[in-house]
């Protein structure tokens, strides 16, 4: 066994990094970066040529997912995990039901069952690999899933929940739909109005860094925050609403383009230029077509070579942006990884908490499709002479 091994310099692709997050940023992206960034860097985001890139991303995310009439974009600090907490803060009302198949799925639900003011959440769990929607359950107000579980390489459907179209028993409204599309969005078909809330953070198919979220909002989700602040507002000894995680305050900063405190300017200058590359390039039909044929190079492979199998077992479920591959307990994927990494391919290791020997390869739209091929003839490579 060798752990040092030089993979041929033309089997390489030309951009080795395959992670689910944080993922490959482009070229174009950085080259945007260092010639804007003397008018943008170090000057106030409550001016207008920052205000202004806050203002593009929105027109250009509203053009990239279709946004339905009166649906409305937020942003704010903290990324998808800050936005958990705000859901539980300003969207839950009483009790929230979810599907929980992986670890980001899981998270959200244990944020809602630590919260005192909410009552103890319905969790509809299914094993790794698979994925289960909420049921229909009297009493709740809000079905949360992802899109798309990144810890696991699956993909749900996204529609709202059949029987929640009027207003649970005891209830003044129907539930709301809300969907984490953190690793899904830009990457996966979604149609917005069979949500409420759809929220990501920017470090996975929108190529950008972490430590901000975007949402895209329907009427009902911006009356039902509004509606729990103003209660909070009255009873503080109920809920405490903390300004932080006040999904109205941020809505607010964001119809003026700004956020609740400072954000990364160079952050808004990265996302900015990918959403433009993607709509430039044909939009969201583009970017999911580029995906799933990057997802199919590696699951095609996955089935053809005898070493690697799919983990996810029902093809319709397979992720294609995020392709978990499981390898023979033969080989050991560490070692592979190790030598990839050496080769300046990095990130293709398994969600750490899933413990399997397992790849997994981020294949969002800024990833080359040809440099997926280049990099499973690099794992057959690898395996071939390690
Ligand atoms: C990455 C990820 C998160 C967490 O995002 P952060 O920006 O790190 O908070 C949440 N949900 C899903 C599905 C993810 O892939």
């Amino acid at each position: 066994m060798t752990n040092n091994l030089t993979i041929p310099e033309k089997l390489l692709p030309e951009d080795g990094r395959f992670g689910s997050g944080p993922s490959k940023i482009r070229h174009d992206q950085m080259t945007e970066l260092s010639g804007e960034w003397k008018t943008l860097l170090g000057t106030s985001h409550r001016q207008a040529p920052v205000k202004h890139i806050v203002s593009s991303i929105k027109d250009g995310l509203s053009e990239l997912f279709n946004l339905p009439d009166g649906y409305e974009i937020a942003l704010g600090n903290g990324g998808s995990t800050a936005f958990w907490d705000m859901a539980c803060a300003c969207l839950i009302n009483r009790k929230a039901a979810f599907g929980v198949y992986g670890s980001f799925t899981k998270k959200f639900a244990d944020c809602a069952a630590n919260a005192p003011f909410l009552e103890e959440p319905v969790i509809y769990e299914s094993p790794v690999g698979t994925y289960t929607l909420p049921k229909p359950t009297e009493g709740v107000d809000a079905y949360c899933w992802a899109h798309n579980e990144t810890s696991t390489g699956v993909n749900a459907p996204v529609r709202r929940i059949e029987g929640l179209q009027t207003a649970p028993e005891g209830l003044p409204e129907s539930a709301l739909t809300i969907v984490d599309g953190t690793s899904a969005a830009g990457a996966i078909e979604i149609d917005i109005s069979q949500t409420d809330v759809y929220y990501f953070s920017p470090q996975k198919a929108f190529g950008s860094e972490g430590g901000i979220w975007f949402a895209m909002l329907s009427p009902a989700a911006i009356e039902r925050a509004s509606q729990i602040e103003e209660a909070a507002k009255l009873d503080g000894a109920t809920r405490w609403v903390p300004s932080f995680l006040s999904l109205t305050k941020a809505l607010n900063n964001s119809r003026k383009d700004q956020t609740l405190n400072t954000p990364s300017i160079g952050n808004f200058i990265l996302m900015n230029n990918q959403i433009q590359w993607l709509n430039d390039n044909g939009g969201l039909a583009w970017s999911t077509a580029r995906c799933s044929k990057s997802a199919s190079l590696v699951y095609d492979w996955a089935e053809r070579v005898p070493y690697v199998q799919p983990f996810v077992k029902d093809a319709e479920s397979r992720s294609h942006s995020v392709a978990t591959i499981d390898v023979d307990d033969m080989i050991n994927v560490d070692q592979i990884i190790g030598i990839l990494r050496q080769n300046g391919i990095v990130d293709v290791s398994g969600y750490r908490g899933l413990h399997r020997n397992q790849l997994r390869i981020g294949v969002f739209p800024s990833v080359e499709p040809r440099d997926v091929e280049a990099l499973l003839n690099c794992v057959d490579y690898v395996v071939a002479h390690m």
